[in-house]
């Protein structure tokens, strides 16, 4: 599973930057900090839309 670090995003629960990182699962954006272990799934569409104001990406990706 490739995953997608997020730069400069900050976690809603530990507060710590750069944490993030984001990839599909079963067609759905989870997003986890590797911090603390929070957890962000595309439901929290408010959450989502915030970390890909800010997203930066890393890598290859590939836009819909
Ligand atoms: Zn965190």
């Amino acid at each position: 599973m490739r995953k997608r670090f997020i730069a400069d995003a900050t976690c809603p629960h530990c507060q710590q930057k750069d944490t993030l990182a984001m990839w599909r699962e079963n067609n759905v954006d989870v997003v986890e900090c590797v911090k603390c272990g929070h957890q962000m799934r595309e439901a929290d569409k408010q959450v989502r839309d915030q970390i890909r104001s800010q997203e930066q990406v890393i890598g290859i990706f590939h836009p819909e």
